[in-house]
Order: C-alpha cells, then structure tokens, then sequence
C-alpha cells in the first residue's frame, strides 16, 4: 500500500531557525548531490510505533530538500505481527522464535512481492517486518538499485551471531543488501555488509515536541486533573517491564518522604500485548491510590498530550532496565528539563551524568537524584538547558536526514562497495577512513 496522506512537503524555514543556516546549508549541498535520485521507505505500519512516527516527518523532509521520495506499508495480517513481534523478542534476548514461524513469515512476503517501485533507485527496508523484500529484488534491481535494511531494534547480538537457525536466516538475507544502518555501534552483528550507525532523532516541530503555549499546557493538565503546586516527576513510557514503573514508583516513595513532589507515570492503552496489562496492574497495585501518584492510560495519538505533560513536569526519568534508544529521553531534554535516566542501551548516548542530568541503577540512586535535583532546582535548570542544547547538536530530525544521505550519497555516488566486508561507517565522521568494527567489538 502506496502512503499517500502524508502532510505536504514541510517547509525548511522553521528548522533554519532552530539548527542555524549553516546545516541547512549543507543538507540542500547533500540533496544535489543526489539530484534526480528517486526514494523508497518500506515499512510495516502506517501509524503507530516509533518508525512511522519517525517516517512520517522524515518523508516531508527530504521532499522539501526536493528529492523524490515515496512511502509503501506492507499488506499483512495479525498472525504475520504476531510472528514478528516473537522475532523481534528474539532478536532482543528473549526465548520463543520457532523456525516453524519463519513459514508465516514467507507467506505474508510472497503476497508483498510486489511492493518494491520499479523507479526507485534507493530502497530503505525498515525492520525484521519486510527484510525478507529481498529475495524478491531481481538480478537487474541489485545491479540498478541500491538497498538499505535499517534496523531499529536493539539486536541483542549474541542473538543473531550465534550459529542459531534465526541467526543463519537473519544474516542470509541481511548479507543481500548494500548496506545496514543501525542505531547504536552495540547492536552491529558481525555480518558482511556494510553497516552505517545512525543514531534515532525527534522531530522538534511535530505535536510532540513542538512549542507549546501556557493555555495548551494548562489544557491537558486541567483535562487530567493534575495541579502543578507540587513539582511533577514524569516517566512517559509503553508498560513494559524494561521500563521499570513499579522500580519508578518505589523510588518516588523514597523521595516523597523528604520532598513534597508528585508521580506521573504515562502509558499507552492501545497495546495487543497482554503483558501490558498485566505490569499495569502492578503498577497500580504498587500505586495503593496514593494522591501523589497519578497513572494515565493514554491512546497512541496522544502527542500533543505527552508533549504538554513533560512540559509541565520538573524532572523527566526515564528507569528503563534495557533500552533501544529512549527516544523520551531527548523528547524530556529538548522540553528543557533534566534527565534521570537507567544506564543502559542508548540512555548513556543522551545523558551525561552530572552534565545534563543523571545515570542510575538503583532505587536507592534513582531517589537520592530525584531528591537532589528537587532541592537545587537552579542545577535542574542549568542540566535541562544543556540537555536541550546537546539534542539540538545531536539528536533532530535535520542530523538524521543528513546521516541518511550521507550513505545514500556514498552507495549512489560513492566507493562502497565492500560487500564481502564487514565494516562499520558512522555518516559523522566517514572521512576519512572506515571504521573496522572488530575494534569496537
Ligand atoms: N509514547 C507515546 N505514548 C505512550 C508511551 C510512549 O506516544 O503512551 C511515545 C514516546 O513519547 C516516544 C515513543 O513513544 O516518542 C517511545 O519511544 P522510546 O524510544 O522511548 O521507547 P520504545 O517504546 O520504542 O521502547
């Protein structure tokens, strides 16, 4: 299926206002040089989920650049999801994928065969989901085309480098691409392929994340009955056990007993897994109606929502116990607020302790933060404000689109073509060597 309701091309006026002329400047440099050169994403799903977020103001992006880019979604049914979300598992550690699976798999790409533009020169494959595209590309579209398998799942790399069949099958079609991008140089597997890190972005102009003004935010707080004399503790995440919000809820309690401050903890409600309801329930059995601690169930649309509740909120906490990326953690800074945040995945990419915020890996640490940043809210202040200015650097959507082509530039027009290697660029500093992964391994 053809995504054709997408927003119009976006206009890159706004952004020059907030990453400066000068990045613009490069980027419309980066798109001439791709002038002519026709875009494909695939993907999964049209909403929901953080790659069609991410698609959804990438697109506009790089058509205002003014390069042609079209946006196709599987056509797949909820056995196919549920076979990936067991994959997807897999791939992050967890037990449970069965090569009987890899059957329900086939059956679901055979009917999207088809899905793969016979204009498009440079193919961006989105996840586990339509990986499998490949085997349908013919001798003449791997000769013609260049194809992308960006990965944003935290591949757990003992996972797929063992000499497990999901491993084998993952690698054999992985191995078939031109390129790899991945978010975080802990998630590269060991395959032949060249393989790009590309670190996830927000868009600073979507609802999520986008100014907002007094009367917005106090909206949304009027609409959940949340007051603001206390100081407001926020951890917005899926209720999943990795994000530990019964860990948050006992660290709240600590910090409750020398501080007077409020718990919000924000969740979805649209959620097929029947493990969210379950932590949910713990959650607010953990919660004993206490007054403090407000629980919101939101549905996935909610941007404008969340957006206004990190708004209003003191300090942004982020306890995850594994995490891809944490893209609520530079959601949290770019507000202006700091960041306690669990010390694992790519939370360490965005916070650094005693800069803009903290790492902790306890209760017991994450309380006695909380409390500190409570007491020294001038030190808040000033860790938020670095925050902010660190994503602004590192983590919008304009870095994104240039380390995206930067590796399109360098497959469509560039010297990569070390399929039998495995090699390991970052679009940040490509020039001028390579990196050999096996250093960083
Ligand atoms: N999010 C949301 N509604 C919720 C919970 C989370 O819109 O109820 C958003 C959150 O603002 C962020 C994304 O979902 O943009 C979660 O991304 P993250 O990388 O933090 O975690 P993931 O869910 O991918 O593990």
């Amino acid at each position: 299926m053809k995504v054709t309701d997408l927003p119009a091309a976006l206009s890159l006026q706004e952004y020059r206002g907030i990453i400066g002329e000068e990045k613009i400047a490069v980027l419309e440099d980066l798109a001439g040089r791709l002038n002519g050169v026709t875009f494909q994403e695939i993907n999964s799903t049209r909403s929901g989920g953080g790659v069609a977020e991410i698609l959804n103001s990438y697109i506009p992006f790089l058509k205002a650049l003014g390069l042609e880019t079209t946006w196709s979604v599987m056509e797949a049914e909820a056995p196919f999801f549920d076979v990936t979300k067991t994959l997807h598992n897999f791939l992050q550690g967890r037990d449970g994928f069965s090569p009987l699976m890899i059957e329900v798999y086939w059956e679901t790409l055979r009917r999207n065969e088809g899905l793969i533009d016979d204009d498009a020169d440079v193919v961006t494959i989105h996840d586990p989901q339509p990986l499998g595209l490949i085997e349908y590309a013919t001798r003449s579209d791997l000769e013609r085309k260049r194809f992308i398998w960006r990965c944003h799942v935290q591949l757990e790399t003992l996972s797929v480098d063992t000499a497990s069949e999901i491993g084998r099958f993952m690698r054999k079609l992985v191995e078939q691409y031109h390129a790899s991008v991945f978010s975080s140089l802990q998630y590269l597997p060991l395959w032949r392929v060249p393989s790009f890190i590309i670190p996830p972005f927000i868009d600073p102009l979507s609802d999520k994340n986008r100014d907002l003004t007094g009367q917005e935010i106090d909206g949304v707080l009027a609409k959940y009955g949340i007051e603001t004399e206390k100081p407001l503790i926020t951890q917005v995440s899926r209720y999943d056990t990795f994000k530990d919000p019964v860990g948050v809820i006992e660290a709240f309690r600590r910090v409750r007993e020398k501080v007077p401050c409020q718990l919000l903890l924000v969740g979805g409600r649209a959620c097929d897994d029947p493990e969210c309801f379950l932590v949910l329930r713990n959650v607010r059995d953990a919660a004993e109606d206490h007054p403090d601690i407000h629980i919101l169930d939101l549905p996935p649309d909610s941007h404008l929502e969340i957006n206004a509740l990190q708004r209003a909120s003191a300090i942004i906490v982020q306890k995850s116990i594994k995490e891809g990326f944490g893209l609520t953690v530079s959601e949290g800074f770019w507000k202006g607020k700091p960041v306690v945040g669990g010390n694992v995945g790519g939370i360490p990419l965005q916070v650094r302790d005693g800069w803009n915020g903290y790492l902790v890996s306890t209760v017991q640490e994450t309380a006695d933060r909380l409390v500190h940043l409570l007491k020294n809210p001038d030190l808040a202040g000033r860790m938020g404000a670095r925050g902010k200015e660190f994503v602004r650097e590192n983590f919008l959507l304009p870095r994104g689109v240039h380390d995206h082509l930067t590796v399109a530039d360098q497959l469509v027009n560039g010297k990569i073509t070390a399929r039998e290697s495995v090699i390991c660029y970052h679009p940040r500093v490509l020039s001028p060597e390579p990196v050999n992964n096996s250093m960083h391994l």
